[in-house]
């Protein structure tokens, strides 16, 4: 019904509908108000609209010009995530409003990874972060403090992984425990025993600074976190893979130096600059799918899709992103099963990361995808 001289907002973009409904990731496929290949075509056909490299490469490979929500997901374009290390420029999709952010990887090998994001672009990742953040780790049932061991949106406005963080962390804490890369570990380990103690706390990090803190910690035996903390992962080991520790090993490593009754309350995070979603790992250690992202590994050579289990280069198909099509192909190696029943309760699509595959090695196999085309 009319309301007279008041102007009527535009109907909600589905996707924007779907992070905005409450228990998504135990929705069945019924309840989405769009099914998730439904919300990745139609993101293509907005960056076919907006992005014209995109849409010369949808063209060379072959994809047909009407919309067609029947085509197997599979033949969704896919950008090789070494494409962001060139030129922002390169995948910018006009249906953002500007300011666009430019947000970068930290870069451990060779040049940084940029992703152009506008505010819708960064509400949704936002979005995606609350979600799991809620419905995965089940963060709003606990009132807890909050320790950022890592790089914070005041010390790197741009860096991804702060973002990344600033999501999980929600409240910024008042104060960084970086100086520069090195963490203050002694200062964090005094500040959790003294404000942390028998309290909820969720410290959040890269795994390295991770281990570096619970080393100083664990020379302080007495020191017990609430039965509600956690501690979360975010980001890879980098530079310091030569350090890194066995899953498993990890967990109860932190288990240890901080007091934690379980090793369910270590938990992992997978994301890339270049993925607009965040993936986060349930207390019976899978990474689940957001219903939204379709996530398939893919035979190195051929990029044909591997059955469910089968290792191969992973790639993501998310309807989030506005601002660049965020159909990517990754450098990491690892499976997704389909379908999959997990301990925890929850149905749907779950991915096992491997491990990340060098970049001359991919260059070398899958990557001779010419995105760039000759026409421009
Ligand atoms: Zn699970």
């Amino acid at each position: 019904m009319s309301t007279g001289g008041t102007e009527v907002a535009p109907p909600a973009d589905p996707i924007d509908v779907v992070l905005g409904r409450d228990g998504i990731y135990r929705s069945c496929a019924e309840e989405m108000p769009l099914s998730r290949a439904e919300l990745v075509w139609r993101a293509v056909r907005s960056h076919r609209e907006t992005n014209d490299a995109y849409d010369r490469y949808c063209v060379r490979q072959g994809l047909p010009d009407q919309d067609d929500p029947e085509l197997p997901l599979d033949r969704v374009p896919l950008l090789p995530t070494v494409l962001f290390k060139r030129d922002p420029a390169l995948v910018l999709s006009k249906g953002g409003t500007p300011p666009l952010t430019d947000t970068t990887s930290s870069g451990t090998l060779g040049t940084v990874s940029t992703v152009p994001r506008c505010d819708a672009t960064l509400m949704r990742f936002f979005g995606t972060v609350a979600i799991g953040d809620r419905e995965i780790l089940g963060s709003e049932t606990f009132d807890r403090a909050v320790f950022n061991v890592g790089p914070t949106i005041h010390d790197a406005p741009n860096l991804w992984i702060a973002m990344v963080m600033a999501g999980v962390g929600v409240i910024m804490p008042s104060r960084s425990y970086l100086d520069e890369e090195r963490l203050l570990a002694e200062e964090l380990a005094r500040d959790l025993q003294r404000d942390g103690r028998d309290r909820n706390v969720l410290l959040v990090g890269p795994p390295p600074l991770l281990l570096d803190l619970a080393r100083v910690a664990a020379q302080d035996t007495r020191l017990r976190l609430g039965p509600g903390s956690q501690v979360l992962t975010i980001g890879g080991w980098k530079r310091r893979g030569g350090e890194m520790v066995e899953k498993a090993a990890f967990r109860s490593l932190m288990a240890d130096a901080f007091g934690l009754e379980r090793d369910d309350q270590v938990r992992d995070t997978y994301n890339m600059v270049e993925l607009n979603s965040v993936l986060f790992e349930c207390a019976h250690h899978a990474l689940h799918v957001p219903p939204w992202l379709a996530a398939m590994a893919r035979d190195p050579r051929t990029l044909a899709v591997l059955p469910s289990g089968a290792g191969g280069l992973l790639s993501f198909l998310d309807p989030t992103a506005v601002s660049y099509p965020c159909f990517i192909l990754t450098d990491d190696f690892g499976s997704v099963r389909y379908d999959a029943h997990c301990a925890c309760g929850m149905a749907g699509d779950t991915v096992t990361i491997e491990r990340r595959v060098n970049r001359v090695e991919s260059r070398g196999c899958a990557l001779k995808l010419d995105v760039e085309g000759r026409s421009s």
